[in-house]
């Protein structure tokens, strides 16, 4: 069967990790325990490779909004509660822990060896609810910072603890001088009323009595993939000699790089979907009209 024109519109290649491995190595390259795929698994970049078989070309390899976990489940854990420190291996802060999932996951994989670590003390993990605070607001889950967790987590060897912080740090890889001089800062200014380093709002903490505590935080989770098929702003496929495939159409996360750098913020994959799946319509039908 011949058809007039073609749109393909088959999602990512989340669930497919040769093509991740392809096309955002750094990330396949992280242990599946944080770098991992929480969309549907017929996301295979089934229209990808079949475009590719006809001389197509792929956009916007590298690219992925990538989301933070502590790496305890699958679930989506990147609502960060205000008392966490994110610390990088130099003992650094390096962001409000409370940045939206969009900008917190591009901030710690700018960190050195990508590598953030949640720190907390003991008094700050018992007094921590069982469910996220917002849990309904936000409609999350499973809440992977409860204090039974966090202990659960600690007893299996996944949360380090320590009677010290530099013991904490020795245990992590985390430099103890920055550590200890960071929470020491931040302590201060928490008795003071305020982070004066990120002006992190909310119920904020001190770090003082042991064990103190530490989860290594990745950003490396996803839900969805932003390379693909390189299309025009007609929606039709280009070929590697960068002209247009006659009848070839893609919308959607088959079509890669329309996001640019980085994911701007909440609905950007949704409207994509959705724009260029109209645009690929009408000119496919066009198209097939002749
Ligand atoms: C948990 C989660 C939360 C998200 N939240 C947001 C958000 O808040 N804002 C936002 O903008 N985006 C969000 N996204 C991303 C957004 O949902 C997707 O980018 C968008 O739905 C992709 O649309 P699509 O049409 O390209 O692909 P899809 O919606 O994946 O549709 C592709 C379809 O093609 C089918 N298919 C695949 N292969 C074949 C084949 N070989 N033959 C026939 N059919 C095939 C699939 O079964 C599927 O039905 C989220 C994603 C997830 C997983």
């Amino acid at each position: 069967m011949r058809a007039g024109a073609v749109v393909l519109a088959t999602g990512g290649y989340g669930a497919n990790r040769a093509m991740l491995a392809e096309f955002n190595p750094e990330i396949a390259a992280q242990d599946e325990r944080w770098s991992f795929y929480f969309g549907s698994q017929t996301s295979r970049g089934d229209g990808i490779a079949m475009a590719r078989g006809v001389g197509a070309a792929v956009f916007g390899k590298g690219r992925l909004m990538v989301n933070a976990s502590p790496g305890f489940s699958r679930d989506v854990a990147d609502f960060h509660p205000p008392w966490l420190v994110f610390v990088n291996r130099d003992g650094q802060r390096f962001m409000d822990e409370t940045w939206p999932y969009c900008i917190a996951g591009h901030r710690i994989e700018e960190q050195p060896g990508r590598l953030c670590f949640a720190i907390f003390d003991e008094p700050t993990r018992a007094g921590s609810p069982s469910r996220h605070p917002f849990a309904d607001k936000l409609g999350v889950g499973d809440f992977a910072y409860s204090g039974d967790r966090l202990a659960e987590e600690a007893a299996k060897g996944r949360v380090l603890t320590a009677d010290t912080l530099e013991e904490l740090a020795l245990k992590a890889g985390i430099d103890p001088v920055g550590l200890v001089g960071s929470v020491a800062a931040y302590n201060a200014d928490v008795r003071e009323g305020g982070d004066r380093q990120f002006f992190k709002t909310g119920a904020l903490t001190t770090i003082q009595t042991a064990p103190f505590y530490a989860a290594e935080v990745h950003a490396a989770s996803f839900g969805a993939t932003s390379a693909g098929l390189r299309i025009d702003p007609d929606a039709r496929v280009l070929g590697l000699d960068a002209h247009p495939i006659d009848g070839l159409y893609a919308a959607g996360e088959t079509a890669g790089g329309v996001l640019g750098e980085r994911y701007v913020g909440g609905g950007n994959y949704i409207s994509n979907a959705l724009i260029f799946g109209r645009i690929a319509g009408q000119g496919a039908a066009a198209f097939a009209r002749g």
